[in-house]
């Protein structure tokens, strides 16, 4: 493969800013992917593309590669699936139907849980828009930084681990497609789907090899292999599947500015595997460095 040389390494692509649940403006996300030594980059938030602008004009400036991202909320039944997506048309009308879907989920499912914990600890709905920059899509984590404010917990560690954890008792599942729709929905939008931290310590898991094996045949174009939530296991199972279809492998931090410990670029991309996101991309161009 000849490998297109106008973006630069080294990548991380899969980071949030405060248009979703990351603390940090996405000009301030650039900026630490920079000081971390990132030259390619894709602000990924939750359900949402209103950071790419502002995330293109940083990454301009200084001189780095920007590919657009999001990272679409989806369920296989109970399980949670987070679907990375890179390189589609922002304003196809079906992807953009059930993103807006799933983020007035997203408001109604948080409100409906802070009524939960309200009837046993002192915690308001105005509380948690407090912790939320207008539009951003909405989650747990913002709960979790209203009870950090009200000092019920110490950070968001300890508000996942309990009051957040579905086992508690307060949480309500989030609306969200089926993985195989959001394959489907990504790529008639020109995008390139990537399964993000496919798979996870805990309960969870990943998901079953033939779900997987049906995803690829929609489409599915590889996995996050390199996030520090994935196990030594899956990962090992994952690469045994990549290698049999030839899919692309990524890595990334996952990075949420305070709100995790994650760092930028403790996990990165090799350029052949950017360089097949960028040839699988149809639905919006990388945005590349004035000098390239
Ligand atoms: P939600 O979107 O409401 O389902 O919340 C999921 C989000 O919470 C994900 O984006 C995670 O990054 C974040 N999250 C999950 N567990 C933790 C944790 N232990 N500490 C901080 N953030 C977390
Ligand atoms: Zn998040
Ligand atoms: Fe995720
Ligand atoms: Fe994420």
């Amino acid at each position: 493969m000849t490998i297109d040389v106008r973006f630069r390494g080294p990548a991380d692509l899969h980071l949030h800013s405060s248009r979703s649940d990351g603390t940090e403006h996405p000009t301030d996300v650039i900026s630490a992917a920079h000081a971390h030594g990132l030259r390619t980059v894709s602000l990924t938030d939750h359900d949402t593309t209103t950071g790419w602008s502002e995330a293109a004009a940083r990454t301009r400036e200084l001189g780095m590669t920007l590919i657009p991202g999001m990272e679409l909320s989806t369920r296989y039944q109970w399980q949670s699936i987070h679907m990375l997506a890179y390189l589609f048309d922002p304003q196809d009308a079906d992807l953009v139907a059930e993103t807006e879907r799933i983020r007035a989920d997203r408001l109604g499912r948080a409100e409906r849980i802070v009524g939960n914990i309200a009837a046993d600890y002192t915690l308001t709905w105005d509380d948690v828009l407090a912790q939320r920059l207008e539009d951003a899509t909405i989650g747990r984590p913002h709960i979790a930084d209203a009870l950090i404010a009200r000092g019920i917990v110490q950070d968001r560690e300890e508000a996942f681990a309990g009051i957040l954890h579905p086992r508690t008792g307060y949480t309500v599942p989030l609306y969200s497609p089926d993985p195989r729709e959001a394959v489907r929905l990504i790529r008639d939008a020109g995008g390139v789907p990537i399964m993000a931290h496919p798979a996870p310590h805990g309960r969870a898991g990943m998901l079953p090899i033939t779900i997987l094996e049906e995803l690829i045949e929609l489409g599915l174009a590889g996995f996050e292999i390199d996030h520090r939530e994935n196990t030594a296991d899956g990962k090992r199972a994952l690469r045994a599947l990549i290698k049999r279809y030839n899919l692309i492998v990524t890595g990334s931090s996952d990075y949420h500015g305070t709100g995790k410990p994650n760092r930028p670029g403790e996990n990165t991309t090799t350029e052949e595997n950017v360089a097949a996101i960028i040839s699988e991309g149809t639905g919006t161009a990388p945005v590349y460095p004035p000098d390239a």
